[in-house]
């Protein structure tokens, strides 16, 4: 029961790494309001007496100011925020992403929803987590925004923004004396949906390409949502009481390095 009597709200929480970040958070005694752009696909009383659900587009500020509107009148305020919810625009925008033909239409629209859902998120958290005893505020960046991407030249540029806004919220927090802490995350290559609309969906070949895809991770295996999961309870819980502006890596060992070296 490591999050016994948080408040928490995830955000893009109907499937993937939001989906398990949720039902982990339950597990361990919180309070969760699962949030998603639209809905969930199943009933939300399937996760029992402690779940909640609000519609939640992460891109529109009076979405936010409803929700956290919502929150503070029904539990008097929040203690965790995991900003979860991001996409890569490849749905929306299949044309590519690399930096020398992409459309300004897809460059805004990955920038709206993963880093002004984040800016908006840690905006309208700050005000609700002020009062509190403390505050979490977990951002989910990747592995992404820590090197160049060039084929997701947006999504790259988008998760890069990320990881420096959670530092300038950490410190924020820190020079005013609020009891916030702010952490980015991220994640490598993690099996969810996002990756599964990317591959084939003849079970035979998504095998072949998820091991092509574990062929280039030190630890040779993708990761799960619940990697992400187990990081974000700790990052929510008071175990981190002393971590703020931190980035975590889940990735495998990706981040470590390349190894360049002859082969024997
Ligand atoms: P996912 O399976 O695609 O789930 C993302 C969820 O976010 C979906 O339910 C989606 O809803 C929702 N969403 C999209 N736009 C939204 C908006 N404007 N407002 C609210 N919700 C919105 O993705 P995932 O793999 O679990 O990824 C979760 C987070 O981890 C993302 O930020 C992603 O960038 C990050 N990440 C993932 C990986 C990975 O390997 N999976 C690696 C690094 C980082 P709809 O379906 O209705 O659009």
């Amino acid at each position: 029961m490591r999050l016994k009597e948080k408040v928490a709200l995830i955000t893009g929480a109907a499937r993937g790494i939001g989906l398990q970040i949720a039902k982990r958070f339950l597990e361990h005694g919180a309070t969760v309001i699962l949030t998603d752009k639209v809905s969930l696909p199943f009933e939300i009383s399937e996760l029992g007496d402690n779940a909640y659900f609000m519609q939640l587009d992460v891109t529109q500020d009076t979405h936010w100011k409803q929700t956290l509107d919502w929150v503070s009148k029904q539990f008097s305020g929040l203690d965790v925020l995991v900003n979860n919810a991001g996409i890569t625009g490849f749905e929306e925008f299949p044309e590519a992403h690399d930096p020398e033909n992409f459309s300004i239409e897809a460059w805004e629209h990955v920038h709206a929803t993963n880093l002004l859902g984040v800016a908006l998120g840690c905006k309208y958290a700050i005000g609700a987590m002020k009062t509190r005893v403390s505050g979490s505020i977990v951002n989910i960046s990747s592995r992404s925004g820590l090197v160049g991407i060039p084929a997701a030249a947006a999504y790259a540029s988008s998760k890069a923004a990320i990881r420096n806004h959670t530092k300038s919220v950490a410190l924020y927090c820190a020079e005013k004396g609020y009891p916030i802490r702010c952490n980015s995350v991220h994640p490598g290559a993690i099996f969810t949906p996002m990756w599964a609309q990317m591959l084939p969906t003849d079970p035979e070949e998504l095998d072949v390409a998820k091991a092509a895809i574990a062929a280039d991770v030190p630890l040779k295996v993708m990761g799960e949502p619940d990697d992400v999961a187990y990081a974000c309870i700790y990052l929510a819980s008071d175990e981190s009481k002393y971590v703020t502006g931190i980035e975590l890596n889940i990735d495998g060992g990706l981040l470590a390095g390349t190894s360049a070296r002859p082969q024997n």
